[in-house]
């Protein structure tokens, strides 16, 4: 018979082997919804739209996603596409936009109107700056932005995070507002590389990771955070969790909740 000392010893050295497996295996997510919540019948799937927003919030969703662009009079609007209903942004004044509505009857929103309902939660806004025609005017959307927030009051690191695809406006964003959160979009560069430029975040598609699972532990020894889009395939989301991404950016922010079964982290 094993005496009791001896059970009550291999009972710990048992415990302490599972330990590390089970503490990984619990690391808290954030979700973000990719450009609002709003695959549902009370936004009537509008995307980008405030009602999608406002659904991302009422879920207590760690963040909302949305893309901005600028128009030619430098009004900041919200829209994923370079055109709304063919209509260029870049090369068109706001008042092109003005008639048009989402498929949920809103107004095409703006950056203004975007963030006047960003304020009333702590949702984090997942901030898209999207690549405009040049690098210049990549780079001027930044600071347009940066100046909203300000006057939003909400020029702050724990309420917003930058993600472009623009490599421009990433490296901008490093310099001119160091203390944010700042993703780069377009997944060809390592996490060295991007440190390298100061940028301390990256926003890499599912793919990306597939094929480079190492970024994932190196980013995090790098000090900087990892977010994945778009992840919408149960299997897609199971194996982003097990490799220990910080947020991932889904169309199914409640799946993803039921999958990461408690371990979330939600706003505040
Ligand atoms: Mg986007």
């Amino acid at each position: 018979m094993v005496p009791f000392s001896k059970k009550i010893t291999w009972l710990v050295l048992a415990a302490l082997m599972v330990m590390p497996l089970t503490l990984s295996a619990q690391k808290k997510v954030q979700i973000t919804a990719h450009r609002g919540y709003w695959k549902s019948e009370k936004t009537k799937d509008a995307e980008n739209s405030i009602a999608s927003l406002k659904l991302a919030q009422k879920e207590k969703l760690w963040g909302s996603e949305f893309d901005v662009h600028l128009t030619a009079d430098n009004v900041i609007v919200v829209n994923h596409n370079g055109d709304i209903e063919g209509i260029k942004i870049h090369e068109n004044p706001f008042s092109a936009f003005k008639d048009i509505r989402l498929k949920n009857g809103e107004k095409v929103p703006t950056l203004d109107s975007y963030l006047k309902q960003g304020a009333k939660s702590n949702t984090v806004l997942v901030l898209e700056i999207k690549s405009q025609d040049n690098d210049a005017r990549s780079i001027q959307l930044a600071d347009l932005c940066i100046q909203k927030l300000i006057d939003h009051k909400l020029y702050d690191p724990s309420r917003v995070i930058f993600i472009s695809f623009s490599l421009a406006a990433c490296k901008h964003l490093a310099v001119v507002a160091p203390e944010f959160t700042n993703q780069y979009l377009n997944g060809e560069l390592s996490p060295d590389q991007l440190k390298e430029f100061g940028i301390n975040g990256l926003d890499y598609n599912t793919k990306v990771f597939k094929k480079h699972p190492e970024w994932v532990s190196r980013a995090h020894e790098l000090g900087m955070s990892v977010n994945v889009w778009t992840v919408n395939k149960e299997e897609d989301i199971k194996q982003m969790i097990e490799l220990g991404v910080d947020c991932i950016t889904t169309n199914e922010p409640l799946l993803v909740r039921k999958l990461l079964n408690g371990n979330e982290i939600k706003s505040k």
